[in-house]
């Protein structure tokens, strides 16, 4: 709801507890990217509010775990339509309260948002479980799996309609109720997801959304007693604060975490559609995702003129104002964010780096509104070595380094060469060297000559640093409900 402070009109959250909106005393900033100006009030919640989530969720688990997965996958779906007709409106706010383009966010954000349920709603009718025989001692094994119970879901600021439904399709497909913390700087659209629940049947209590920042509301989620599952996506930071607070309750984890994600090109490559998909990778949604590519190896027979083409391709990446259809990129998520992206920039150049375009070199043309905004322009580094922290560090920015190698076995040690482990790419047309380097890097998802094409039934997740655990069709399913097995002697 909106509602005027002195001259000011903001947009003021409430928590979603219990099927109902309930306000809370006290509120954190939040604000628009592409402006630098406070536009909306997110509760500031604690550890009261989360019991009271907590407690709903409890109340609603007996019913929502009983009703058959056709009975729940029917409420999914409806919940997938109203989110299509609202498509338009879910767009303009996540652009305003993220910073990407409104064109992201009509195009991959609330559209993969909306199929997130309608996936999981289809797959969880899918779903068998085991069976074995034991015939020389009368013996019958089966598994049964059960929801958990109520499911705590944490999520970060980068896709946060996306990656928050992400989490709670699957969790409440599989029986569970939720109690989900987005992220205080975007935490609008989760907002307008609890608007639509009524109209789509969620019972009360089944989906319960509370706003606040990491250390109170967060915190006292991952804390709570009656949560035996979290699943978080963040920083690697973050999850390690996370794992140590759930470990006295022994609690389930799912953790999506950084990257520093390699894309290894071979002289052989079809470079048109390499440095095509290599700016996109580097750079999309202001190079804020986790999947995005920020070390480029190429083989040093094709390495000038690689340089050369992908500088001249990253130039004609716009930034700009998020409305404007023109525009590849809009603001980053935050004024801290921004200075520590331009600080990786300037530590490059203070070590012997060269800045090919973008911070530094070109400037961005920004209306009068849009100048205390947060934007940088798409920006391609050389000169770096794999030993820096520019190198070894998660940017989450719009940069991509670019460095020669000479030979595969070099190519796979440089891509491995980071204490993260999420994605990669790799570009031959020689399908054997195509096999053999994605089978020995170290990431839970290789793309070879192509980027960020999702079934969502496969694995998704990090190796090392980059998480623990898989979501995705069955590895969801399995996480967000436990396995029992059963001996019957007969
Ligand atoms: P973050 O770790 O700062 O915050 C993520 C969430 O955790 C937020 O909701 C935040 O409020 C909450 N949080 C913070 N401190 C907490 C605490 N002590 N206890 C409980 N919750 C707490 O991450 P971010 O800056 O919002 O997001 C960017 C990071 O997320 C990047 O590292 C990015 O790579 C990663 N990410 C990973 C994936 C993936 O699928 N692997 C996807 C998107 C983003």
């Amino acid at each position: 709801m909106a509602k005027a402070l002195g001259q000011h009109s903001y947009l003021f959250l409430e928590n979603f507890i219990g099927g109902k909106f309930v306000p809370c005393r006290s509120h954190i900033d939040s604000y628009d990217p592409s402006t630098g100006e406070v536009y909306c009030k997110v509760p500031d919640s604690g550890r009261e509010e989360v019991e009271a989530a907590v407690a709903a969720a409890k109340d609603a688990f007996p019913d929502w775990s009983a009703r058959s997965p056709e009975q729940r996958a029917q409420v999914l779906n409806k919940l997938a339509d109203l989110m299509e007709a609202h498509l338009e409106e879910f767009a303009q706010a996540e652009s305003r309260d993220q910073g990407k383009t409104v064109a992201f966010a009509r195009t991959v954000d609330i559209p993969r948002s909306a199929y997130n349920f309608r996936f999981f709603a289809s797959s969880v009718l899918h779903h068998t479980t085991e069976c074995s025989q034991m015939d020389h001692i009368g013996c019958l094994n089966y598994t049964v799996r059960c929801p958990v119970g109520v499911a705590g879901l944490i999520s970060p600021w980068n896709l946060p309609l996306y990656l928050l439904t992400w989490k709670i399709a699957p969790a409440i497909a599989a029986g569970n109720t939720v109690v989900a913390k987005p992220s205080e700087m975007t935490s609008v659209t989760a907002w307008m997801l609890c608007k639509l629940m009524q109209e789509a049947g969620v019972p009360p209590g089944v989906v319960n959304i509370i706003f606040g920042t990491g250390p109170r509301a967060g915190d006292a989620l991952v804390g709570h007693p009656d949560v035996p599952l979290v699943s978080f996506t963040g920083s690697t930071a973050t999850a390690q604060r996370v794992t140590e607070r759930s470990a006295p309750y022994c609690k389930k984890l799912s953790l999506e975490l950084g990257g520093k994600n390699p894309a290894i090109i071979f002289a052989d490559a079809d470079l048109d559609n390499c440095i095509e998909t290599t700016v996109r990778s580097s750079f999309s949604n202001q190079g804020e995702i986790c999947l995005c590519t920020s070390r480029i190896y190429v083989e040093r027979s094709i390495y000038s003129e690689f340089l050369e083409r992908f500088v001249a391709a990253s130039k004609k990446w716009k930034t700009g104002v998020p409305s404007d259809p023109g525009n590849n990129n809009g603001a980053l998520i935050s004024k801290e964010h921004l200075e520590k992206v331009r600080s990786f920039v300037a530590l490059a150049k203070c070590e012997g780096g060269v800045v090919h375009c973008g911070e530094g070199v070109d400037q961005l043309d920004l209306p009068e509104q849009n100048k205390s905004g947060y934007f940088m322009p798409a920006t391609v580094i050389s000169g770096v070595s794999d030993s820096s922290r520019v190198m070894q560090e998660e940017i989450f920015g719009p940069v991509t380094c670019v460095s020669p190698f000479d030979t595969e076995d070099e190519a796979v040690s440089k891509g491995n060469g980071v204490r993260y482990g999420l994605a990669a790419t790799v570009w031959s047309r020689d399908v054997g060297k195509v096999h053999r380097v994605a089978k020995r890097i170290q990431a839970g998802l290789v793309w070879t000559n192509c980027w960020l094409v999702r079934d969502l039934n496969l694995p998704f997740g990090g190796m090392k640093n980059s998480g623990v655990g898989r979501e995705g069709g069955k590895d969801s399913y399995h996480f967000f409900t436990e396995v029992k097995s059963v001996t019957i002697q007969h």
